[in-house]
């Protein structure tokens, strides 16, 4: 396996104060990105852009996000230890690995079989282990597995889905970038069983969310 080493190290360090000047504030979330070594989630041939605050082509179509939008997307979300969390988007799996380093019970969900099964391979050997990692269609949700403290969409969701809403504990946080072509990152607080308060968090552009079959 790829190694971590004190220059990835250095490279991120220098991201964590790259991603704070852009006014990211949680330090539980900086440290975080501190500690997950973001170059072992990429193809070896694309490592030295590891540690630049972009997003990078992971196959199949697909993104690993942006640093900085890693970043302001668990924010949001207020990650608490031991907070059970549905991710829907797996995608290279580094925005899970953030989540769990917070302490957070992680469920994780992927579209797409080759990156499901990519990503399945590589965590164990990175020592993150998700409470489950299933391959399917996660604009559902997982209702099998619901309620969950915490809801975070990692792809550009047409509209909010009610599900995610059902899904939702009462004091839960829903992070989901809405629209199409360019999102809002909107945040969703359920108040009680069936109330909740809507914020806006500014514009994002994620890779779309899948709501058909795809094709693998
Ligand atoms: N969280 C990822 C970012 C992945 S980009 C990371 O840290 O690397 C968004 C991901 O959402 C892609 O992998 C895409 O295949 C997946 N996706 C798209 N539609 C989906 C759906 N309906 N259910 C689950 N995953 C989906």
């Amino acid at each position: 396996m790829a190694q971590d080493t004190y220059k990835h190290k250095g490279l991120r360090k220098q991201l964590v104060n790259l991603i704070r000047s852009k006014g990211i504030q949680d330090e539980a979330v900086l440290e975080a990105i501190e500690t997950v070594p973001r170059h072992l989630f990429m193809d070896s041939s694309f490592i030295a852009f590891a540690y630049e605050d972009k997003p990078f082509p992971i196959g199949s179509g697909q993104t690993i996000s942006q640093p900085y939008t890693v970043a302001f997307q668990t924010e949001l979300l207020e990650v608490k230890k031991g907070d059970k969390i549905l991710e829907i988007g797996t995608g290279s799996g580094y925005q899970a690995c953030i989540l769990m380093e917070m302490g957070g019970r992680v469920y994780t969900i992927e579209r797409q079989k080759n990156l499901y099964l990519k990503t399945k391979n590589l965590l164990p050997g990175l020592g993150y282990k998700p409470k489950l990692f299933s391959y399917g269609d996660g604009y559902k949700g997982m209702p099998n597995e619901a309620p969950f403290d915490k809801i975070l969409v990692t792809a550009g969701a047409p509209t909010l889905p009610d599900d995610l809403i059902d899904q939702l504990k009462p004091g839960g946080i829903i992070v989901i970038p809405v629209g199409s072509g360019i999102q809002n990152m909107k945040r969703i607080i359920k108040t009680d069983e069936i109330n909740y308060i809507e914020e806006d968090h500014g514009t994002f552009r994620f890779v779309p969310l899948l709501t058909r079959k795809a094709n693998d």
